[in-house]
């Protein structure tokens, strides 16, 4: 039988206030525990939250950033259940009138194709703490220090089917947050998160088949593995005669594999209500149309910009806006350079090559913007080859200097110098006599040969356009 996968996410980004969203309380990452968490975030009684209102503008500028309504009114709820990091015994969160409502994110794939995924929702709410199983033997500690943390959690409809569509979403939901500067979106501490809802039905079949949600999943290889696991044991189910259940699964990246966390019958009944200690939160138009104004150009727009006015092919334009910072040092090494093309190869050939090995952000490279320019502009001028180029590349990454210096430093500039080259050629073309008589017998291959022993003897610097022209016309002689 053929199967169709359905998946459906939520992801949960955290929104990059430097205070909590109910409380004064610090969000800055990696404080000892229970040092950032104020009376409100440990639930003591007779306290009273006071909601964020930058919160609010950041859930609004993600819901403009989808074309979403955003809510002229919407209400907090809590959502009750024990846990032992959850102090309060509920979790603030939104329930029937979230504060963002339907929108839609266009992802690209790798077949060049654009796919519409729809967003159902997006709503404000609190993190809860964090347990930490780890230092402590046989017994559990609870860092409170997360509790409170804002999150906005969107979720999308249930409109991909396979996990690279899944990944791709999640990569443009990703750099969405970042582009709008309301989330940092660092997925090793948790900043950025998902829950993936996986399904499989017959080919053809309308009605969706029986789903398991995969928890907290904190990286796009991992939602990736997840959901192919998944996948492969739910037909495997399927096709023995047996029958999906709906539950709560755990992914293991260890060992690959999913598994029970908690059937539907264990579900928890949230009993959810509107918290009677906060108001609804009313947003005018004219307020919704101030942060509108405040929108940078988003991920799409630069892209399809990127493609018109640097002639650029879509597939490296998509590469060079993924992220908003990738997008600036582009843009000014195209300023100082020129060559919108040559600095596309750059940026996505050697510079990411290196801060990929490296791990490193493209805001911390050793090679600034200004100094690949100043590489391209070497290579323009004929002052060196591209391939030189490349040891170039190396030295500044190394912290040998800017081009120029490395260049006059290791004496790197390209010999274009005609006499000398002449006298190279000849040299090459009377120690090789056997290789002449063959390229004159017609095998014009051997050509490389005669430009491979030059470059070898120049250690590349000898202008590669020159010497072909100088070999066939002595060779022709
Ligand atoms: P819950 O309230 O249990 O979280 P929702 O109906 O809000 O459930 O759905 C949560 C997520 O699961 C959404 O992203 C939705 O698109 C997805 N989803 C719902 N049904 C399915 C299904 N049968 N297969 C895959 N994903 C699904
Ligand atoms: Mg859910």
């Amino acid at each position: 039988m053929q199967w169709e996968t359905v998946i459906g996410l939520e992801i949960h980004t955290q929104l990059a206030t430097r205070s909590k969203i109910f409380s004064g309380a610090s969000t800055a990452y990696g404080a000892a525990p229970n040092t950032q968490a104020c009376a409100v975030d440990l639930g003591l009684p007779g306290v009273l939250p006071v909601l964020n209102g930058e919160v609010v503008n950041m859930a609004i500028k993600f819901g403009l950033a989808i074309n979403a309504e955003v809510a002229p009114l919407s209400v907090f709820a809590r959502k009750n259940y024990f846990y032992p990091d959850l102090p309060k015994g509920y979790q603030i969160s939104q329930y029937e009138l979230p504060i963002v409502g339907k929108g839609e994110v266009t992802i690209e794939l790798d077949d060049g194709s654009s796919k519409v995924i729809g967003v159902t929702r997006a709503h404000l709410e609190e993190d809860a703490g964090k347990s930490l199983h780890e230092d402590f033997h046989g017994m559990t500690g609870i860092d409170l220090n997360r509790a409170g943390t804002p999150l906005l959690e969107i979720v999308s409809e249930p409109d991909m089917c396979s996990a690279q569509e899944a990944v791709a979403y999640m990569k443009k939901i990703h750099s969405l947050v970042r582009y709008l500067e309301i989330s940092d979106g660092n997925m090793q501490e948790g900043s950025f998160r998902c829950d993936a809802n996986v399904s499989v039905r017959p080919k053809g079949q309308q009605k969706l088949g029986t789903r398991t949600e995969l928890k907290n999943i904190n990286s796009f290889r991992f939602v990736e593995r997840a959901i192919e696991f998944e996948v492969e044991r739910q037909i495997d189910l399927l096709e023995d005669g047996g029958k999906v259940v709906q539950e709560t699964r755990l992914y293991d990246p260890a060992k690959g594999e999913t598994r029970s966390m908690r059937s539907k019958e264990e579900a928890m009944d949230y009993r959810y209500f509107p918290d009677p200690d906060l108001l609804p939160v009313e947003i005018t138009t004219e307020h919704i149309e101030r942060i509108r104004a405040t929108l940078p150009e988003l991920p799409d727009a630069k892209r399809t910009r990127f493609v018109s006015a640097y002639g650029l092919s879509d597939d490296d334009a998509g590469f060079l806006t993924a992220s908003r910072d990738v997008a600036a040092y582009y843009e000014q090494v195209v300023a100082e350079a020129g060559d919108a093309r040559l600095a596309a190869n750059w940026v996505r050939g050697e510079l990411a090559g290196y801060l990929n090995r490296e791990n490193t952000e493209i805001n911390d490279s050793p090679v600034s913007a200004a100094m690949l320019a100043g590489l391209i502009k070497r290579i323009q001028d004929n002052t060196i080859s591209g391939k030189i180029a490349k040891d170039v590349f190396e030295g500044m990454w190394q912290g040998e200097g800017d081009a120029d210096a490395i260049i006059e430093s290791k004496g790197l500039r390209q010999i274009t110098d005609s006499g000398a080259l002449e006298a190279l050629v000849d040299e090459v073309i009377a120690n090789n006599p056997e290789q002449v008589e063959q390229f004159r017998a017609g095998k014009d291959k051997v050509l490389g040969f005669f430009v491979g022993q030059i470059m070898k003897a120049t250690h590349g610097k000898a202008n590669p356009g020159q010497i072909n022209a100088l070999l066939r016309k002595k060779l022709s002689d």
